[in-house]
Protein backbone atom coordinates (compact mmCIF):
# COMPACT_ATOMS: atom_id res chain seq x y z
CA UNK A 1 0.00 0.00 0.00
CA UNK A 2 1.23 3.71 -0.89
CA UNK A 3 1.69 5.40 2.16
CA UNK A 4 0.69 9.18 1.81
CA UNK A 5 1.18 12.26 4.30
CA UNK A 6 -0.08 15.63 3.97
CA UNK A 7 1.09 18.35 6.39
CA UNK A 8 1.05 21.67 6.53
CA UNK A 9 2.06 25.17 8.25
CA UNK A 10 -0.57 27.96 8.04
CA UNK A 11 0.25 30.51 5.23
CA UNK A 12 1.94 33.37 6.71
CA UNK A 13 0.82 36.99 6.68
CA UNK A 14 3.98 38.17 3.95
CA UNK A 15 6.36 40.20 6.33
CA UNK A 16 9.82 41.30 5.54
CA UNK A 17 10.14 40.67 9.44
CA UNK A 18 10.09 36.86 9.70
CA UNK A 19 11.43 36.10 13.21
CA UNK A 20 12.73 33.02 14.65
CA UNK A 21 8.82 32.57 16.15
CA UNK A 22 7.72 31.59 12.33
CA UNK A 23 10.99 29.59 11.74
CA UNK A 24 10.68 27.28 15.20
CA UNK A 25 6.69 26.08 12.84
CA UNK A 26 8.45 25.65 10.00
CA UNK A 27 11.37 23.85 11.29
CA UNK A 28 9.50 21.58 13.11
CA UNK A 29 7.04 20.59 9.96
CA UNK A 30 9.85 19.95 7.88
CA UNK A 31 11.63 17.72 10.31
CA UNK A 32 8.53 15.72 10.53
CA UNK A 33 7.92 15.67 6.37
CA UNK A 34 11.82 14.68 5.92
CA UNK A 35 11.41 11.54 8.26
CA UNK A 36 8.37 10.76 6.92
CA UNK A 37 10.15 10.69 3.66
CA UNK A 38 12.97 8.69 4.91
CA UNK A 39 10.43 6.01 6.34
CA UNK A 40 8.61 5.76 2.91
CA UNK A 41 5.96 7.76 2.60
CA UNK A 42 5.04 9.86 -0.48
CA UNK A 43 4.73 13.34 1.22
CA UNK A 44 3.26 16.67 0.51
CA UNK A 45 4.29 19.22 2.68
CA UNK A 46 2.66 22.80 2.54
CA UNK A 47 3.35 26.10 3.44
CA UNK A 48 3.17 30.01 2.15
CA UNK A 49 1.54 33.08 1.96
CA UNK A 50 -1.47 34.96 3.04
CA UNK A 51 -1.40 38.28 0.69
CA UNK A 52 -5.07 39.42 0.80
CA UNK A 53 -6.49 42.10 3.19
CA UNK A 54 -6.87 45.79 4.19
CA UNK A 55 -3.56 45.46 5.97
CA UNK A 56 -1.42 45.01 2.38
CA UNK A 57 -3.67 47.28 0.95
CA UNK A 58 -2.77 50.32 2.93
CA UNK A 59 1.00 49.48 3.17
CA UNK A 60 1.34 49.01 -0.91
CA UNK A 61 -0.94 52.79 -0.77
CA UNK A 62 1.65 54.17 2.05
CA UNK A 63 4.81 52.91 -0.37
CA UNK A 64 2.89 53.62 -3.31
CA UNK A 65 2.77 51.05 -4.92
CA UNK A 66 0.51 48.32 -6.47
CA UNK A 67 -0.27 45.91 -3.08
CA UNK A 68 0.76 43.23 -6.14
CA UNK A 69 4.13 44.20 -6.14
CA UNK A 70 4.68 45.20 -2.65
CA UNK A 71 3.68 41.55 -1.75
CA UNK A 72 5.72 39.61 -4.32
CA UNK A 73 8.80 41.72 -2.62
CA UNK A 74 7.97 40.10 0.66
CA UNK A 75 6.96 36.90 -0.51
CA UNK A 76 10.67 36.25 -1.99
CA UNK A 77 11.78 37.47 1.57
CA UNK A 78 9.99 34.43 2.98
CA UNK A 79 11.41 32.52 0.16
CA UNK A 80 15.14 32.80 0.68
CA UNK A 81 14.64 32.48 4.36
CA UNK A 82 13.08 29.27 3.77
CA UNK A 83 16.04 28.44 1.72
CA UNK A 84 18.50 29.37 4.73
CA UNK A 85 17.00 27.03 6.37
CA UNK A 86 16.87 24.16 4.27
CA UNK A 87 13.22 23.85 4.37
CA UNK A 88 12.07 21.15 1.76
CA UNK A 89 8.58 21.82 1.37
CA UNK A 90 7.00 20.59 -2.18
CA UNK A 91 4.52 23.27 -2.30
CA UNK A 92 4.60 27.37 -1.67
CA UNK A 93 1.08 28.46 -2.20
CA UNK A 94 0.20 31.99 -2.69
CA UNK A 95 -3.62 33.09 -1.98
CA UNK A 96 -2.36 35.69 -5.09
CA UNK A 97 -1.95 32.15 -7.22
CA UNK A 98 -4.79 32.37 -9.82
CA UNK A 99 -5.67 28.72 -9.06
CA UNK A 100 -6.57 29.43 -5.55
CA UNK A 101 -8.38 32.86 -6.57
CA UNK A 102 -10.63 30.93 -8.89
CA UNK A 103 -11.08 27.76 -6.45
CA UNK A 104 -12.04 30.34 -3.82
CA UNK A 105 -14.94 32.33 -5.72
CA UNK A 106 -16.19 29.13 -6.57
CA UNK A 107 -16.38 27.87 -2.75
CA UNK A 108 -18.02 30.68 -1.88
CA UNK A 109 -20.61 30.55 -4.67
CA UNK A 110 -20.81 27.04 -3.71
CA UNK A 111 -21.64 27.83 -0.13
CA UNK A 112 -23.88 30.35 -1.16
CA UNK A 113 -25.79 28.39 -3.68
CA UNK A 114 -26.47 25.77 -0.48
CA UNK A 115 -27.90 28.41 1.86
CA UNK A 116 -24.40 28.29 4.20
CA UNK A 117 -23.61 31.68 3.47
CA UNK A 118 -26.42 34.64 2.93
CA UNK A 119 -26.67 38.36 2.83
CA UNK A 120 -26.92 40.36 6.31
CA UNK A 121 -26.08 43.35 7.83
CA UNK A 122 -22.74 43.14 10.01
CA UNK A 123 -22.58 45.65 13.17
CA UNK A 124 -19.37 44.91 15.14
CA UNK A 125 -16.24 45.56 16.46
CA UNK A 126 -13.29 45.05 13.91
CA UNK A 127 -9.45 45.11 14.45
CA UNK A 128 -7.63 46.01 11.38
CA UNK A 129 -4.07 45.02 12.64
CA UNK A 130 -5.43 41.19 13.07
CA UNK A 131 -8.22 41.23 10.45
CA UNK A 132 -11.07 39.99 12.77
CA UNK A 133 -14.03 40.77 14.20
CA UNK A 134 -15.12 40.73 17.62
CA UNK A 135 -18.50 40.75 19.49
CA UNK A 136 -18.98 43.59 22.18
CA UNK A 137 -19.37 39.95 25.36
CA UNK A 138 -15.45 39.00 22.86
CA UNK A 139 -13.84 42.66 24.12
CA UNK A 140 -13.43 43.66 27.18
CA UNK A 141 -13.11 47.54 27.21
CA UNK A 142 -13.40 47.93 23.34
CA UNK A 143 -9.86 46.06 23.42
CA UNK A 144 -9.34 43.35 20.87
CA UNK A 145 -8.41 40.04 22.56
CA UNK A 146 -5.90 38.99 20.46
CA UNK A 147 -3.65 41.92 20.38
CA UNK A 148 -5.04 44.60 23.34
CA UNK A 149 -5.38 47.46 20.64
CA UNK A 150 -8.35 49.51 19.98
CA UNK A 151 -11.17 48.00 18.48
CA UNK A 152 -13.04 50.10 15.82
CA UNK A 153 -17.30 50.16 15.31
CA UNK A 154 -18.17 49.15 11.61
CA UNK A 155 -21.66 48.56 10.51
CA UNK A 156 -21.56 47.59 6.59
CA UNK A 157 -23.86 45.20 4.36
CA UNK A 158 -22.20 41.33 4.69
CA UNK A 159 -22.43 38.07 3.88
CA UNK A 160 -22.59 35.32 6.35
CA UNK A 161 -21.21 31.83 6.99
CA UNK A 162 -23.80 29.59 9.27
CA UNK A 163 -21.26 28.16 12.05
CA UNK A 164 -24.56 28.06 13.98
CA UNK A 165 -26.01 25.45 11.63
CA UNK A 166 -23.20 23.13 12.39
CA UNK A 167 -21.93 23.13 16.08
CA UNK A 168 -23.64 20.51 17.40
CA UNK A 169 -22.22 17.92 14.40
CA UNK A 170 -18.70 19.75 15.24
CA UNK A 171 -19.28 18.88 18.51
CA UNK A 172 -19.77 16.21 18.52
CA UNK A 173 -17.35 14.86 15.96
CA UNK A 174 -14.38 16.58 18.13
CA UNK A 175 -15.75 14.13 21.25
CA UNK A 176 -15.54 10.85 18.64
CA UNK A 177 -12.00 12.09 17.14
CA UNK A 178 -9.61 12.20 20.18
CA UNK A 179 -6.68 12.76 18.17
CA UNK A 180 -8.19 15.87 15.89
CA UNK A 181 -7.52 18.75 18.29
CA UNK A 182 -4.10 18.65 20.39
CA UNK A 183 -2.92 19.18 22.85
CA UNK A 184 -5.58 18.53 24.91
CA UNK A 185 -5.57 21.81 26.83
CA UNK A 186 -6.72 23.76 23.55
CA UNK A 187 -8.73 20.82 22.74
CA UNK A 188 -10.73 21.75 26.35
CA UNK A 189 -10.26 25.72 25.31
CA UNK A 190 -12.24 25.33 21.91
CA UNK A 191 -14.64 22.97 23.26
CA UNK A 192 -15.50 25.20 26.41
CA UNK A 193 -14.49 29.12 25.30
CA UNK A 194 -15.73 28.72 21.44
CA UNK A 195 -18.29 25.64 20.94
CA UNK A 196 -20.80 25.05 24.54
CA UNK A 197 -21.58 28.78 24.50
CA UNK A 198 -22.33 29.08 21.14
CA UNK A 199 -21.40 29.79 17.72
CA UNK A 200 -22.35 33.31 16.44
CA UNK A 201 -22.89 33.07 12.32
CA UNK A 202 -19.27 34.55 10.98
CA UNK A 203 -18.98 37.33 8.84
CA UNK A 204 -17.01 36.17 5.36
CA UNK A 205 -16.91 39.16 3.23
CA UNK A 206 -16.28 43.05 3.40
CA UNK A 207 -16.85 45.80 1.23
CA UNK A 208 -14.63 48.39 2.70
CA UNK A 209 -11.38 47.31 0.72
CA UNK A 210 -10.88 46.05 -2.62
CA UNK A 211 -7.17 43.74 -2.27
CA UNK A 212 -9.42 40.17 -2.41
CA UNK A 213 -11.02 37.97 -4.21
CA UNK A 214 -14.22 39.50 -5.17
CA UNK A 215 -17.75 37.85 -4.74
CA UNK A 216 -18.36 36.30 -7.94
CA UNK A 217 -22.22 37.71 -8.32
CA UNK A 218 -21.92 40.94 -5.84
CA UNK A 219 -18.69 42.56 -7.11
CA UNK A 220 -19.00 45.13 -4.33
CA UNK A 221 -17.77 42.31 -1.45
CA UNK A 222 -14.38 40.88 -1.28
CA UNK A 223 -14.57 37.50 0.65
CA UNK A 224 -12.73 37.87 4.08
CA UNK A 225 -9.96 35.75 5.18
CA UNK A 226 -11.36 32.73 6.86
CA UNK A 227 -12.42 31.58 3.53
CA UNK A 228 -9.81 32.66 1.40
CA UNK A 229 -7.06 31.65 3.50
CA UNK A 230 -8.01 28.41 5.17
CA UNK A 231 -9.10 27.20 1.83
CA UNK A 232 -5.57 27.18 0.60
CA UNK A 233 -5.11 23.91 2.07
CA UNK A 234 -7.76 22.49 -0.60
CA UNK A 235 -7.28 24.83 -3.29
CA UNK A 236 -3.71 23.88 -3.76
CA UNK A 237 -4.45 20.59 -4.25
CA UNK A 238 -7.15 20.93 -7.21
CA UNK A 239 -10.38 21.02 -5.61
CA UNK A 240 -13.10 21.55 -7.70
CA UNK A 241 -11.18 21.54 -11.05
CA UNK A 242 -10.88 18.72 -13.54
CA UNK A 243 -7.51 18.23 -12.52
CA UNK A 244 -7.91 16.95 -9.15
CA UNK A 245 -5.59 13.86 -8.65
CA UNK A 246 -3.65 15.45 -5.87
CA UNK A 247 -7.07 16.36 -3.91
CA UNK A 248 -7.77 12.37 -4.13
CA UNK A 249 -4.55 10.97 -3.41
CA UNK A 250 -3.91 13.89 -0.38
CA UNK A 251 -6.82 15.01 1.30
CA UNK A 252 -7.66 14.85 4.21
CA UNK A 253 -4.58 16.35 5.56
CA UNK A 254 -2.82 14.37 8.18
CA UNK A 255 -1.18 17.46 10.20
CA UNK A 256 -2.32 20.95 9.98
CA UNK A 257 0.36 22.68 12.39
CA UNK A 258 -0.88 25.67 13.86
CA UNK A 259 0.55 28.34 16.25
CA UNK A 260 -1.29 28.53 19.36
CA UNK A 261 -2.93 31.65 18.06
CA UNK A 262 -4.98 30.26 15.31
CA UNK A 263 -6.09 27.33 16.95
CA UNK A 264 -9.61 28.42 16.80
CA UNK A 265 -10.03 29.27 13.26
CA UNK A 266 -8.71 25.87 12.32
CA UNK A 267 -10.32 23.66 14.41
CA UNK A 268 -14.03 25.71 14.98
CA UNK A 269 -14.26 27.37 11.54
CA UNK A 270 -11.87 25.59 9.14
CA UNK A 271 -13.88 22.09 10.04
CA UNK A 272 -17.23 23.91 9.43
CA UNK A 273 -16.19 25.28 5.73
CA UNK A 274 -15.34 21.23 4.98
CA UNK A 275 -18.53 20.15 6.70
CA UNK A 276 -20.63 22.35 4.53
CA UNK A 277 -18.80 21.31 1.49
CA UNK A 278 -19.15 17.73 2.33
CA UNK A 279 -15.30 17.01 2.55
CA UNK A 280 -13.63 14.77 5.33
CA UNK A 281 -11.88 17.08 8.17
CA UNK A 282 -7.83 17.19 8.23
CA UNK A 283 -6.73 13.92 11.05
CA UNK A 284 -5.38 16.41 13.69
CA UNK A 285 -4.95 20.28 14.13
CA UNK A 286 -1.65 20.33 16.57
CA UNK A 287 -1.51 24.02 18.27
CA UNK A 288 1.89 24.49 19.48
CA UNK A 289 3.62 27.25 21.84
CA UNK A 290 5.42 30.37 20.88
CA UNK A 291 8.58 30.91 20.78
CA UNK A 292 9.42 33.86 22.78
CA UNK A 293 11.83 35.68 24.05
CA UNK A 294 12.93 36.73 27.63
CA UNK A 295 9.06 35.51 28.29
CA UNK A 296 7.93 38.42 25.27
CA UNK A 297 6.47 37.35 21.73
CA UNK A 298 8.70 38.44 19.40
CA UNK A 299 8.15 41.76 17.51
CA UNK A 300 9.97 44.47 15.60
CA UNK A 301 7.15 47.07 18.11
CA UNK A 302 8.74 45.02 21.26
CA UNK A 303 12.40 46.08 20.32
CA UNK A 304 13.14 41.95 20.31
CA UNK A 305 13.39 41.21 16.75
CA UNK A 306 16.13 40.10 14.75
CA UNK A 307 16.55 38.82 11.22
CA UNK A 308 16.87 34.59 11.63
CA UNK A 309 19.73 34.95 9.07
CA UNK A 310 22.08 36.93 11.43
CA UNK A 311 21.92 34.00 13.80
CA UNK A 312 22.38 31.71 10.95
CA UNK A 313 25.27 33.26 9.50
CA UNK A 314 26.85 33.53 12.68
CA UNK A 315 25.84 29.89 14.54
CA UNK A 316 25.13 28.13 11.01
CA UNK A 317 21.76 26.68 10.03
CA UNK A 318 21.90 23.16 11.82
CA UNK A 319 22.24 25.04 15.21
CA UNK A 320 19.02 27.17 14.37
CA UNK A 321 17.29 23.76 13.78
CA UNK A 322 18.41 22.34 16.90
CA UNK A 323 17.90 24.89 19.43
CA UNK A 324 14.28 25.38 17.90
CA UNK A 325 13.45 21.46 17.81
CA UNK A 326 15.06 20.34 20.73
CA UNK A 327 14.35 23.33 23.42
CA UNK A 328 10.92 23.81 23.20
CA UNK A 329 8.40 21.11 25.11
CA UNK A 330 6.39 20.68 21.99
CA UNK A 331 2.89 22.23 22.98
CA UNK A 332 4.53 24.81 25.44
CA UNK A 333 6.16 28.35 24.96
CA UNK A 334 9.83 28.12 24.82
CA UNK A 335 11.67 31.06 25.50
CA UNK A 336 14.91 32.06 22.90
CA UNK A 337 17.90 33.63 23.96
CA UNK A 338 21.40 33.97 22.33
CA UNK A 339 22.86 32.70 25.36
CA UNK A 340 20.71 29.38 25.72
CA UNK A 341 21.55 28.99 22.11
CA UNK A 342 24.80 28.46 23.00
CA UNK A 343 24.45 26.58 26.11
CA UNK A 344 22.74 24.05 24.09
CA UNK A 345 24.98 24.00 20.82
CA UNK A 346 27.85 23.54 22.91
CA UNK A 347 26.26 20.89 25.47
CA UNK A 348 24.86 18.79 22.92
CA UNK A 349 26.56 19.43 19.03
CA UNK A 350 30.24 20.32 20.17
CA UNK A 351 30.73 18.35 23.27
CA UNK A 352 28.42 15.31 22.65
CA UNK A 353 27.96 15.14 18.76
CA UNK A 354 31.01 17.27 17.35
CA UNK A 355 33.39 15.46 19.96
CA UNK A 356 32.43 11.61 19.28
CA UNK A 357 32.85 11.83 15.42
CA UNK A 358 35.98 14.27 15.78
CA UNK A 359 37.87 11.79 18.07
CA UNK A 360 36.13 8.85 16.38
CA UNK A 361 38.26 9.66 13.26
CA UNK A 362 41.17 11.14 14.86
CA UNK A 363 41.73 7.42 16.32
CA UNK A 364 40.84 5.92 12.92
CA UNK A 365 43.61 7.82 11.28
CA UNK A 366 46.02 7.44 14.07
CA UNK A 367 45.89 3.68 14.47
CA UNK A 368 44.70 2.59 10.91
CA UNK A 369 45.32 5.22 8.58
CA UNK A 370 41.67 6.11 8.15
CA UNK A 371 40.75 2.12 6.68
CA UNK A 372 37.84 0.78 8.70
CA UNK A 373 38.18 -3.14 9.41
CA UNK A 374 36.22 -5.09 11.50
CA UNK A 375 38.32 -8.32 13.04
CA UNK A 376 35.09 -9.18 15.52
CA UNK A 377 36.77 -9.22 18.35
CA UNK A 378 33.30 -8.73 20.55
CA UNK A 379 33.69 -8.44 24.14
CA UNK A 380 30.36 -8.04 26.35
CA UNK A 381 30.55 -3.79 26.71
CA UNK A 382 30.09 -3.89 22.92
CA UNK A 383 26.54 -5.68 23.40
CA UNK A 384 24.67 -2.42 25.36
CA UNK A 385 25.82 -0.14 22.34
CA UNK A 386 24.67 -2.22 19.76
CA UNK A 387 21.42 -2.64 21.42
CA UNK A 388 20.68 0.69 22.05
CA UNK A 389 21.54 1.35 18.12
CA UNK A 390 19.20 -1.35 16.79
CA UNK A 391 16.40 -0.29 19.31
CA UNK A 392 16.48 3.49 18.97
CA UNK A 393 14.49 3.90 15.42
CA UNK A 394 11.43 2.39 17.21
CA UNK A 395 11.26 4.77 20.08
CA UNK A 396 12.07 7.55 17.59
CA UNK A 397 9.12 6.48 15.66
CA UNK A 398 6.96 6.56 18.56
CA UNK A 399 8.30 10.44 20.10
CA UNK A 400 7.40 11.31 15.90
CA UNK A 401 4.07 10.38 15.83
CA UNK A 402 2.99 12.03 19.03
CA UNK A 403 5.01 14.88 18.35
CA UNK A 404 7.11 14.68 20.93
CA UNK A 405 10.17 15.80 18.64
CA UNK A 406 12.62 16.98 21.49
CA UNK A 407 12.24 13.80 23.17
CA UNK A 408 12.87 12.08 19.68
CA UNK A 409 16.13 14.06 18.96
CA UNK A 410 17.14 13.16 23.01
CA UNK A 411 16.40 9.20 21.73
CA UNK A 412 18.97 10.00 18.55
CA UNK A 413 21.86 11.61 21.46
CA UNK A 414 21.36 8.97 23.52
CA UNK A 415 23.42 6.99 20.85
CA UNK A 416 25.83 9.76 20.77
CA UNK A 417 26.45 9.99 24.32
CA UNK A 418 26.30 6.29 24.87
CA UNK A 419 29.50 6.12 22.15
CA UNK A 420 31.75 8.73 24.18
CA UNK A 421 31.13 6.29 26.97
CA UNK A 422 32.26 3.52 24.70
CA UNK A 423 35.63 5.22 24.27
CA UNK A 424 35.97 5.89 28.02
CA UNK A 425 35.51 2.53 28.74
CA UNK A 426 37.09 0.60 26.08
CA UNK A 427 40.43 2.90 26.31
CA UNK A 428 41.44 2.77 22.88
CA UNK A 429 44.71 4.59 23.35
CA UNK A 430 45.60 1.58 26.21
CA UNK A 431 44.86 -0.90 23.25
CA UNK A 432 46.92 0.52 20.91
CA UNK A 433 50.15 0.04 23.11
CA UNK A 434 49.62 -3.67 22.73
CA UNK A 435 50.30 -4.92 19.35
CA UNK A 436 48.05 -8.24 20.41
CA UNK A 437 45.28 -5.90 20.78
CA UNK A 438 45.42 -4.43 17.53
CA UNK A 439 42.30 -6.42 16.53
CA UNK A 440 40.19 -5.52 18.95
CA UNK A 441 40.86 -2.05 18.80
CA UNK A 442 40.03 -2.44 15.16
CA UNK A 443 36.35 -3.81 16.30
CA UNK A 444 35.71 -0.58 18.78
CA UNK A 445 36.67 1.72 16.16
CA UNK A 446 33.88 -0.25 13.61
CA UNK A 447 31.39 -0.13 16.00
CA UNK A 448 31.98 3.59 16.84
CA UNK A 449 31.74 4.39 12.97
CA UNK A 450 28.30 2.04 12.45
CA UNK A 451 27.10 3.08 16.07
CA UNK A 452 27.74 7.32 14.63
CA UNK A 453 26.08 5.95 10.86
CA UNK A 454 23.16 4.32 12.90
CA UNK A 455 22.32 7.82 14.66
CA UNK A 456 23.36 10.05 11.61
CA UNK A 457 20.46 8.10 9.46
CA UNK A 458 18.01 8.94 12.29
CA UNK A 459 19.47 12.66 12.60
CA UNK A 460 19.11 13.41 8.64
CA UNK A 461 15.39 14.03 9.59
CA UNK A 462 16.06 17.20 11.79
CA UNK A 463 19.89 18.41 10.70
CA UNK A 464 20.36 17.72 7.21
CA UNK A 465 23.37 19.55 6.53
CA UNK A 466 25.50 18.22 9.16
CA UNK A 467 24.35 14.71 8.57
CA UNK A 468 25.53 14.91 5.10
CA UNK A 469 28.46 16.22 6.58
CA UNK A 470 29.25 13.28 8.40
CA UNK A 471 28.20 10.59 5.91
CA UNK A 472 30.99 12.32 3.82
CA UNK A 473 33.51 12.17 6.55
CA UNK A 474 32.44 8.25 7.82
CA UNK A 475 32.22 7.87 3.83
CA UNK A 476 29.22 6.02 3.63
CA UNK A 477 25.97 5.87 1.68
CA UNK A 478 24.36 3.36 3.73
CA UNK A 479 21.81 5.96 4.45
CA UNK A 480 18.57 4.89 4.34
CA UNK A 481 16.15 3.84 7.07
CA UNK A 482 16.32 0.26 5.45
CA UNK A 483 20.18 0.29 7.19
CA UNK A 484 18.87 0.22 10.95
CA UNK A 485 17.70 -3.04 11.41
CA UNK A 486 20.96 -4.95 11.72
CA UNK A 487 24.41 -3.48 13.37
CA UNK A 488 27.11 -3.90 10.00
CA UNK A 489 26.02 -2.15 6.92
CA UNK A 490 28.89 0.00 7.03
CA UNK A 491 31.35 -1.53 4.43
CA UNK A 492 34.39 -3.17 5.98
CA UNK A 493 37.77 -1.85 4.79
CA UNK A 494 36.31 1.69 3.92
CA UNK A 495 38.61 4.88 3.68
CA UNK A 496 37.51 7.47 5.54
CA UNK A 497 36.67 11.04 4.26
CA UNK A 498 38.70 14.25 5.56
CA UNK A 499 38.15 15.05 8.49
CA UNK A 500 36.31 17.96 9.75
CA UNK A 501 35.43 20.34 12.61
CA UNK A 502 31.15 19.92 13.05
CA UNK A 503 30.78 21.87 15.57
CA UNK A 504 33.46 24.67 17.38
CA UNK A 505 33.05 25.34 21.03
CA UNK A 506 31.33 29.05 21.01
CA UNK A 507 32.76 31.07 23.58
CA UNK A 508 30.37 33.79 24.67
CA UNK A 509 31.49 37.34 23.97
ZN1 LIG B 1 -6.01 42.85 17.28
Amino acid sequence: MNKKYYITTPIYYPSANFHIGHCYTTIIADSLARYKRLDGYEVLFQTGTDEHGEKIENKAKEAGITPKMYVDEVVSNAIDLWKSLNISYDKFIRTTDKLHEQTVSKIFTKLYEQDDIYKGEYKGLYCTPCESFWTPSQAKDNLCPDCGRELKEVSEEAYFLRLSKYQDRLLEYINSHPDFIEPISRKNEMINNFIKPGLEDLCVSRTSFKWGIPVSFDQNHVIYVWIDALSNYITSLGYLTNNDEEFQKFWPADLHLVGKEIVRFHTIIWPIILMALDLPLPHQVFGHGWLIVNGKKLSKSLGNYKDPREYINKYGVDAIRYFCLREVPFGNDGNFSEESLILRTNADLANVLGNLVNRTIGMAEKYFDGIITNTKVKEDIDEKLIDLAISTKQKVDKNMSELHIADALDNIFEIFRQSNKYIDETTPWALAKDPEKNDRLATVIYNLIESIRFGTVLLQAFLPETSAKIFAQINTDACSFNTLDKFGYYKENTKLGKKEVLFARIEEE
